[in-house]
């Protein structure tokens, strides 16, 4: 079927009151952005539904990217037809066509906004549904779950049909809830945590520490193309690199063994911070489980958290791994994130952290390397990319890859 346009539903944001408009104008934007390169779409966000007219696109491309979009809730391809009855008719039949099967249920769920239209909507609903069941023998009409819903919609510069409609990525439109700084390493868990909170409508911007020559650029450029997976549901990402090389071997030479873990995660957290107050962040996400690994107890949070007073939210906190590596299948970003590059904390990551760090010792401990100093360094050093979608950064080694797969 050739489709002329899309239909997209609104989901959570239709119940937020005034900011309803401010909420429908990101939601825009967001499909502009990941359909970028479909110059011909063009996007209506109006006040109830959101309307792609496809000027000639391929309606399935269209539909795989408005699939990630956060903030809808469904959406149907339609065809219009002028405003004649004969017209309706056809299309109808044809639609139904496409997928009937004998013994199927239906209904006809028609809306009008052109109130000159010959029929009402319940004339239209009576109408369409004698000349379906006068085409199709064996089909019934059913009003509760039918397996075909041929929707009407009478408007005044045509008639829109669609019989299929399609689940969106449900949440909010990325941006409405602020912006957030992201810890992004090369694992696992916090690709998954970076598109929870994007579901939540939070912008987010990838913090990404590592340590040349301890680390290799194969690690950074596995850390940029996590984050070009991640552009499926937002369009462009700030990717930010900080040079953690002197504060690793710093903290390794002045604090004890138990305590090198904790206070190099103080020092990612302030960083981390700084970038956030710099760039205007509300709030730190990072992928952190409960219990997960040594850093990831309550203990230690108190002893990592005590550097600032900024929130810091773990959308995987009480996930466990199962639950996280299928996220990570889904959004697919699992066969990047298992890619053997080290990033910086396994490498200086000593034999055995303490779980339970003291916050006093962690305090006095930390006095011993500049704070402010190393801080100030890494900030000059920092590196600021916009990552969009399609852009690839390890695709050279491709075979070496394939066999590491
Ligand atoms: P992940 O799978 O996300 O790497 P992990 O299970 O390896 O997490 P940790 O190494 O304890 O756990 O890291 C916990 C969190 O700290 C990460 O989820 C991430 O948010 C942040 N983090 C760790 N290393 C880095 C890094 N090099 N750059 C930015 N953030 C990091
Ligand atoms: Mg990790």
């Amino acid at each position: 079927m050739n489709y002329d346009e899309i239909m997209v539903r609104y989901g959570e944001l239709s119940t937020k009151g005034k900011n309803r408009k401010s909420f429908i104008d990101r939601l825009g934007s967001n499909v502009r952005n990941v359909l970028h390169d479909y110059s011909e779409v063009k996007v209506h966000p109006d006040h109830d539904r959101m309307h792609l007219t496809l000027n000639g696109a391929d309606a399935s491309g269209v539909m795989e990217r408005l699939s990630h979009v956060f903030g809808i809730e469904n959406y149907s391809p339609s065809v219009k037809v002028p405003l004649d009855q004969t017209a309706v008719d056809e299309q109808a039949i044809a639609m139904m066509a496409e997928q009937y099967e004998p013994g199927m249920t239906f209904k006809i769920d028609t809306r009008r906004s052109n109130h000159q239209f010959a029929l009402s909507t319940y004339e239209m609903n009576d109408h369409l549904g004698g000349v379906l069941l006068n085409a199709f023998a064996g089909l019934q009409v059913k009003m509760k779950q039918p397996d075909i819903t041929i929707r009407v919609e009478v408007r005044n510069n045509g008639i829109f049909l669609s019989s299929q409609t399609f689940e969106g990525a449900m949440g909010m439109p990325v941006g409405t809830a602020g912006k957030g700084m992201m810890m992004l390493s090369g694992g696992i868990d916090s690709p998954v945590a970076a598109y929870l909170a994007m579901k939540r409508g939070v912008q987010v911007e990838m913090v990404h520490f590592f340590s040349p020559p301890y680390t290799s650029q194969q690690a950074l450029d596995k850390a940029m193309e996590l984050t070009t997976k991640l552009t499926a549901y937002t369009g462009k990402i700030r990717f930010i690199q900080v040079p953690f090389t002197k504060i690793q071997e710093e903290v390794k030479d002045k604090v004890p063994e138990g305590y090198l873990m904790t206070v190099q995660r103080r020092m990612m957290l302030r960083l981390a911070v700084a970038l956030a107050i710099q760039r205007h962040g509300l709030a730190i996400f990072n992928g952190e489980s409960l219990g997960q690994v040594a850093s990831q107890t309550m203990e230690s949070m108190l002893a990592i958290n005590d550097v600032t007073t900024m929130p810091i939210l773990r959308p995987l906190v009480s996930m466990d791994k199962n639950e996280i590596i299928d996220i990570a299948k889904q959004i697919d970003t699992f066969d990047l994130s298992v890619l053997p590059f080290e990033d910086c904390c396994t490498i200086f990551a000593p034999p055995s952290p303490k779980t339970k760090p003291n916050l006093e010792r962690t305090r006095e401990f930390e006095k011993r390397i500049d704070v402010e100093g190393l801080m100030a360094e890494a900030l000059a050093g920092v590196k600021m990319t916009d990552i969009k979608s399609g852009e690839t950064f390890l695709n050279q080694q491709a075979d070496v890859f394939a066999e590491l797969l």
